[in-house]
């Protein structure tokens, strides 16, 4: 009812949202949500951002249903311009799938002998009794793409918290990129944001009206 005429209209929308903001009632934002398609993240940061129940939808590829043929994995910036560290995480990923694969052969052997635990009446259920066992030896690095739904109060207080400086740094690039989404999308619901460099080439995110 803020809205119509001698009330608020859209001309002044930044300015009561703002206000809302600014007062913390953040309620009125979670009527508004957004749904990201995330990729090119690692199974250690997904396990951070999970921790963020509030507000949010999750579904994320299964490592029980998809097989090892589509397996990649997420290179931290600290390896990709040092030769050494780089070339270690190529080895390091080429191994984790080699190993991936001869387990998931050596359980697929089993399970045509027989073994019990491995046994399943449909193909589909055979082959994900031996993704979910084979899984286990994925190391922290493995891709891990969701769909990540959040109303706007959730997603500004998860880029307020893990935007911040002393976040992790993947989940903090991952937090930056969600906002320079979301900013494109509503420049209002997330204009009081201001994005900084850091003195490492990295970034953050602050503003002054915290935990609406
Ligand atoms: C820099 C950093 C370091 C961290 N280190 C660790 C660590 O070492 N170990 C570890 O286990 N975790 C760690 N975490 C995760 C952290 O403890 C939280 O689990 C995570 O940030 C989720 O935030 P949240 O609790 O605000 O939950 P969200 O689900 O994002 O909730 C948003 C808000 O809703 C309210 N809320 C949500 N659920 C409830 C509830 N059940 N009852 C009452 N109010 C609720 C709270 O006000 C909460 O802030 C770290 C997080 C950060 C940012």
């Amino acid at each position: 009812m803020s809205f119509g005429y001698r009330r608020t209209t859209n001309e002044n929308a930044a300015q009561y949202f703002e206000r809302l903001t600014s007062a913390g009632h953040g309620s009125v934002l979670e009527h508004a949500s957004f749904s990201l398609l995330l990729y090119g993240i690692s199974r250690s940061v997904t396990h951070e951002l999970v921790r963020h129940r509030a507000g949010v939808g999750i579904s994320q590829v299964s490592q029980r249903y998809v097989s090892g043929a589509v397996l990649r994995f997420v290179e931290r910036p600290e390896y990709q311009n040092d030769p050494e560290l780089h070339a270690l995480f190529e080895e390091r990923a080429d191994r984790a799938a080699a190993e991936y694969e001869a387990m998931a052969d050596r359980l697929l052997e089993r399970q045509e002998r027989g073994e019990a635990l491995l046994d399943a009446e449909y193909s589909t259920d055979a082959r994900k009794k031996v993704q979910q066992t084979a899984r286990s030896l994925l190391p922290n690095e493995t891709e891990a793409p969701m769909v990540f739904t959040g109303n706007v109060r959730a997603l500004r207080h998860i880029i307020e918290m893990r935007a911040d400086e002393h976040a992790e740094s993947e989940i903090r690039n991952l937090a930056v990129r969600l906002f320079l989404c979301l900013f494109a999308l509503d420049p209002i619901l997330f204009g009081d944001y201001q994005i900084q460099s850091l003195p490492d080439g990295t970034y953050r995110v602050t503003t002054k009206y915290r935990k609406a």
